[in-house]
């Protein structure tokens, strides 16, 4: 089966077979070093921006959401954030330090919109907020936000930026000094294309400089960080799926990094979008270049249902995914993350003429 899903994703052999290695204890010293290993390689991934290479790596175990959450234990309760959200995600961290018990204001965007900077810049102005957190790939519909306007706005005010780059980190541009960035959430398993199971924050020292502001016990990013800066984790990682997230790394690094990766993900995108737009199928976006690399969104075309496509491709070995909330029914989205070849590409776009046209 090929995912087309955004996340987890197709994997590779070597990928695969490492999850199948051998079992270890992970109080032992080949697995101390393995996330040490690991921790280093994250850090490797944006070590040609500026900066990058002073974040400190923190290891999770738990989805995405769960690096997400532990990020936000950097913020203390007596601290004011300032959310923007045009999508499922930016509601999502709103939701979360509502749930920690933490101040915040969210600047919202009809899913279909760009983040209002603007608004965000307004209230900035205000002097009172401690923090900025955005998406940068908004999942629920492809959308790359724009962090070069909404970092440089924070740069101005002297404001960090905490950016959940769960489905962007490894497969697009992040710029850590430029935008402000504070700290980064990220997974193994979107465009690093490991196994799901294990997610990490890349955060600045300063956040560090910092008393925690978890509400949590295990999502507690400064916990994670002290004991894996002594070679140690607090918790049970996933062993298996750490050893196959190293692999994912090694190969993300042999492959050519982000870049090439981004570059592969745009080529694959640019296909699938151009046989759609062939086959009359509408960008739910308002146009191809607000799109990031690893997903598109596209409206059903009348007279189709999603159900129908999803089972027709399905029949045919791939996975698409549907809209979130209000989207559902009405939109489906093509993700291009993970193992997959020219042919399953030829593949697919056979299938879709076969379904659509
Ligand atoms: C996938 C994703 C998440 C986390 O989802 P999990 O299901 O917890 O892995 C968070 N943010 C974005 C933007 C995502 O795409």
């Amino acid at each position: 089966m090929i995912l087309l899903n955004p996340g987890p994703v197709t994997l590779t052999a070597r990928v695969r077979a490492a999850l199948a290695g051998e079992d270890v204890c992970h109080r032992e010293p080949e697995f101390k070093a393995l996330v040490g290993r690991v921790r280093e390689k994250i850090a490797r991934v944006y070590g040609d921006q500026p900066s990058a290479g002073t974040f400190v790596p923190v290891l999770l175990g738990g989805s995405g959401t769960a690096a997400v959450e532990t990020m936000l234990s950097a913020i203390g309760s007596n601290e004011n954030s300032l959310v923007l959200a045009n999508g499922v995600y930016g509601e999502r961290m709103a939701a979360m330090l509502k749930a920690q018990g933490k101040r915040y204001e969210i600047v919202s965007s009809p899913w279909t919109s760009t983040m209002d900077i603007a608004a965000a810049e307004k209230a900035l102005g205000t002097g009172s907020f401690t923090h900025v957190l955005a998406v940068h790939h908004e999942t629920t519909t492809g959308r790359r936000n724009d962090l070069a306007a909404l970092g440089a706005v924070c740069k101005k005010v002297g404001v960090p930026l905490l950016v959940d780059a769960v489905s962007s980190f490894a497969g697009e541009e992040i710029r850590f000094e430029e935008w402000n960035v504070e700290a980064v959430a990220g997974t193994a398993n979107k465009c690093v294309h490991g196994a799901p199971g294990v997610s990490f924050v890349l955060a600045s020292e300063s956040v560090f400089a910092r008393p925690s502001g978890a509400t949590s016990v295990y999502l507690d990013l400064h916990r994670h960080a002290v004991d894996q800066a002594k070679g140690s984790t607090p918790f049970t990682l996933p062993t298996h799926v750490t050893f196959a997230f190293e692999a994912a790394l090694d190969e993300l690094a042999a492959s050519g990094g982000w870049k090439s990766r981004h570059a592969a993900y745009v080529a694959r995108s640019s296909r699938i979008r151009a046989e759609l737009r062939a086959l009359g199928v509408d960008l739910l976006l308002e146009q191809e270049s607000v799109y990031g690399a690893t997903l598109t969104s596209f409206r059903m075309p009348a007279g189709k249902t999603y159900d129908a496509l999803h089972a027709h491709l399905k029949q045919d070995g791939f996975v698409i995914y549907a809209g979130q909330g209000k989207f559902d029914g009405s939109i489906f989205r093509i993700a291009v993350m993970g193992e997959i070849t020219e042919r399953d590409l030829d593949r697919l776009v056979g299938s879709l003429r076969v379904a659509l046209g």
